[in-house]
């Protein structure tokens, strides 16, 4: 690495002690931007890089909700506001009990980066909880989410920061929270959270959009070798929302998807996977994947524990979480024919699965870049409240095609002109990065 990103990284190391995964994302990006700093000496001189790891603003507090047995349960809640250059901070909320600070600032940072490349005029923030949704009744997630909401209201705003869902957050949660930020506000403020649903101000696709526009990613990648997804054998992880609409996307494409994973175990499903009925158990039923197998029969495999990445696959589609593949199961992923990784999940590859990847050719699509089409969605959901209109699913699905066709074609030639063709973690690294520097620097010292 560069000797001054390296003197910059031991800085921001020091100062955020054991928050290993904001430090693995700081690293990823600084190991692109070497040649940008040799072109740009102005952001060196104004030192933007240090400012970039400092977040604008990070908020800790305190979450106490009843459950149904009458117990006080007490959870930390998170908002980090990382970047406001380019529009209010804008990421998604994850209840998850994973959730510490280091896990809200890797995804804040990403998202800065990721945002940047949409071209929407969005920031980048990040937030959630350590609580856990899993097993919960419909009413404690309702206090739960109406005493978050509680505390952030003050923090939020369409022209502040505008949260969504990620993991653990969806559609029910959402509402929650909207519900409860407009009583407390006596507002009825669309634009403060995306996510929402479409009877009361949310945007059709929306739901669908971050695995919709991971897979139209993967095709204009393979389109610059000749090919296509149709016939790709895809193994995808998760069986969440972003794992279901890419699954659906990828078989619009010709694409046969075998094999989707939870947090138990893996499902291999050769004819092809039903995502109506994995959308029905995953979703409707909020069930465990092993039913999708009970459901279908023989023809099914269910397999407890173990990796879903032992499946061989020409395309591999991780949409679960972050370090998911390593790299042993890179290595493993790389015999069995692998062709091409989309990552729908934030940073679900570890730094040596990604240089395993890169080594062996395979086209690679990074998380900022691949599945930028939720956030860039949320903008459109934005762009629609903002003028009180409603656009069809055809327009909306138009305009996140071209927003992920826009998001490749960049990556692609950034990657171009700094020297490493067909890089797409150097592409996306350096085309969010100067955006956002140039921002800063225009706009003072800030
Ligand atoms: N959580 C999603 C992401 O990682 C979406 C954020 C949003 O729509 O604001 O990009």
């Amino acid at each position: 690495m560069d000797t001054r990103l390296e003197a910059i990284r031991e800085q921001v190391l020091a100062r955020n002690p054991g928050e290993k995964e904001f430090h693995q994302a700081v690293l990823e990006v600084f190991e692109s931007l070497g040649p940008v700093l040799d072109k740009h000496p102005e952001f060196v001189d104004a030192n933007v890089l240090q400012r970039l790891c400092e977040p604008e603003r990070q908020i800790i507090f305190r979450v106490p909700w009843m459950d149904d047995a009458g117990n006080v349960q007490i959870n930390r809640g998170f908002r980090v506001e990382f970047n406001s250059a380019l529009g209010p901070y804008k990421g998604g909320l994850r209840f998850h009990p994973s959730v510490y600070l280091g896990i809200v600032k890797f995804l804040g940072f990403e998202q800065i980066f990721k945002n940047a490349l949409t071209g929407m005029p969005i920031g980048g923030g990040k937030g959630g909880s350590d609580f856990d949704p899993r097993g919960k009744s419909d009413r404690e997630v309702m206090r739960f989410c109406q005493s978050f909401m509680t505390e952030l209201y003050r923090h939020i705003g369409e022209y502040t920061d505008v949260p969504a869902g990620d993991i653990g957050v969806g559609g029910r949660e959402i509402g929650y929270l909207f519900g409860q930020y407009k009583r407390i506000t006596n507002r009825y403020e669309s634009g403060v959270l995306t996510g929402k649903g479409v009877g009361w101000g949310g945007s059709l696709v929306r739901p669908e959009a971050t695995g919709f526009g991971t897979v139209m990613f993967t095709q204009e990648m393979l389109k610059t070798r000749g090919t296509s997804l149709d016939g790709q054998r895809v193994v995808v992880s998760g069986s969440g929302n972003v794992a279901t609409f890419a699954i659906a996307k990828a078989q619009q494409f010709g694409a046969k998807v075998v094999a989707c994973s939870d947090s138990s175990g893996y499902i291999v499903d050769e004819n092809g996977i039903d995502v109506s009925l994995l959308r029905q158990i995953k979703e409707k039923e909020r069930g465990r994947l092993k039913e999708y197998a009970v459901r279908r029969g023989a023809s099914v495999s269910y397999v407890e524990g173990g990796s879903v990445w032992d499946v061989n696959a020409s395309v591999a589609l991780p949409c679960a979480t972050q370090n998911e593949i390593n790299t042993e199961a890179a290595t493993g992923m790389v015999k069995n024919g692998l062709v091409a990784v989309a990552e729908g999940a934030n940073m679900p590859s570890t730094s040596g699965a990604i240089a395993v990847f890169q080594e062996a050719g395979i086209l690679f699509a990074p998380g900022k870049a691949a599945n930028a089409g939720g956030v860039a969605t949320s903008a459109l959901e934005m762009q629609q409240n903002a003028s009180r209109d409603a656009w069809t699913f055809e327009h909306t699905e138009a305009r996140l095609a071209n927003i992920m066709v826009g998001i490749h074609n960049r990556c692609a030639e950034t990657a171009e002109t700094y020297g490493s063709p067909g890089n797409y973690v150097v592409g996306a690294n350096i085309a969010g990065f100067v955006k956002v520097a140039d921002a800063m620097l225009a706009q003072g010292l800030i």
